[in-house]
């Protein structure tokens, strides 16, 4: 670094130095983790300035901490993004944000596919508090242009979607929300800021489930979400202080930033993988269709070409049995583990309709256009080889 101080370092050197000096302290490599709920005021005077924000300093955790600070400064520098608030989980950087920019009578537009813990929130949390919930099929930017209206608020979606992979045009979507008063929030989980980023394309924020391949080895809970100062001080001192109080630990945080210096790393092997597993699905003679965005047949092709640097390390398919050869694959696997989450060293497979969109009615999964025989794959770390026999004995025996 020292020797280009004017160039802005690239994204593997910010991921493993950003906004730590270890000679400001007592030299040490890590960061420490401080695990202290309470910080001390010398004089009442100090307190008092520092409860009103004049005096920069700590107060109580769950308002904020060194540790986590750091990972918030790391963070924003990654997504390019003002300022970041780490919170205990993704489903508590979801909810932090939206009970602050959301109060009753406004509108929030998702689009058709979401996570399945959003998508109950939405439905079940927001919409039960006067918020309208609009679903609209956002791989199409005119759907947009023909739902919002003045009371839209927010405009949700992830790209690529959980689970089924459908890609949304980020750039295009964001214009159209800004034109209208509306706060585009992009669910960047699938993509780490390594691959995407969103506030580049003209988003307002973007949230993290950092429990996926930030932290990446399936050891903690964590989220995080990106975006202007002023309203993530908002977030912090209403959203998260108040309503939600899903604050991250700092020992957790520790660990989102020791995983943070192999993000790039495990990314391009999450990607190298997830190619070859992809090309293997497609040649196969019992898989109907697979849904990855690096595939030459995948509809949205040029669209991860112009926003993913890559794409990415998670494949939907569907088997030609249906969903009864799904439930033989899955139990065959031997290598690939059956489990939700992602984004881990370990390669995982699940079935989102009987387990992490289960919650949806029957209908509801028609019309969120998740299938009933979709196999969802978290592509791992280990050796493609090993990876590519495991499917092709599963495969045998579905
Ligand atoms: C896992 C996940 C979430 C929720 O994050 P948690 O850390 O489990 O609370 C949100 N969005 C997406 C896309 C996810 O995969």
């Amino acid at each position: 670094m020292s020797n280009h101080p004017s160039a802005r370092p690239g994204f593997a050197t910010r991921a493993i130095h950003h906004g730590y000096d270890a000679y400001a302290g007592h030299g040490s490599l890590n960061p420490p983790v401080y695990l202290s709920s309470t910080y001390t005021f010398p004089t009442v005077e100090d307190g008092s300035a520092r409860f009103a924000g004049e005096q920069a300093g700590f107060v109580y955790s769950r308002v904020g901490n060194p540790t986590t600070a750091l990972l918030e400064a790391r963070l924003a520098d990654l997504e390019g993004g003002e300022a970041a608030l780490v919170t205990a989980s993704g489903q508590g950087a979801t909810t932090s944000l939206l009970w602050t920019l959301l109060a009753p009578g406004d509108e929030i537009i998702a689009d058709k596919t979401l996570y399945g813990c959003t998508f109950g929130f939405f439905n079940h949390g927001l919409a039960k508090f006067g918020v309208k919930v609009t679903h609209v099929d956002l791989t199409d930017p005119a759907n947009l242009a023909a739902a919002i209206s003045p009371a839209t608020k927010v405009v949700f979606f992830e790209s690529p979607a959980n689970p089924n992979m459908r890609l949304v045009d980020i750039a295009a979507i964001a214009a159209i929300a800004r034109g209208h008063g509306a706060k585009t929030v992009v669910d960047n989980t699938y993509c780490t800021p390594y691959l995407q980023r969103p506030l580049e394309l003209g988003a307002d924020f973007v949230v993290h489930s950092a429990t996926k391949y930030l932290g990446g080895h399936g050891d903690l809970l964590a989220g995080a979400i990106v975006g202007p100062l002023e309203t993530l001080t908002q977030v912090r001192f209403y959203g998260l202080k108040d309503m939600t109080g899903a604050v991250l630990s700092a020992q957790d945080a520790f660990l989102v930033l020791r995983g943070l210096k192999t993000l790039n790393l495990r990314m391009d092997r999450h990607c190298a993988n997830a190619q070859a597993v992809a090309e293997f699905l497609a040649a196969h003679p019992k898989v109907a269709v697979v849904h990855f965005p690096g595939l030459p047949t995948f509809p949205q092709y040029e669209l991860c070409r112009r926003q993913m640097a890559q794409p990415g390390g998670m494949i939907a398919f569907e088997l030609k049995g249906g969903i009864e050869a799904g439930r033989r694959f899955m139990n065959a696997l031997q290598l690939f583990t059956r489990a939700v989450s992602l984004g881990d060293a370990e390669s995982l497979a699940q079935h989102p309709a009987s387990m992490t969109h289960a919650f949806y009615t029957p209908e509801e999964r028609v019309h969120h256009l998740i299938g009933e025989g979709l196999v969802r794959l978290s592509v791992g770390l280990e050796d493609a080889a090993d990876l590519l026999d495991d499917l092709r004995q599963a495969l045998e025996a579905a």
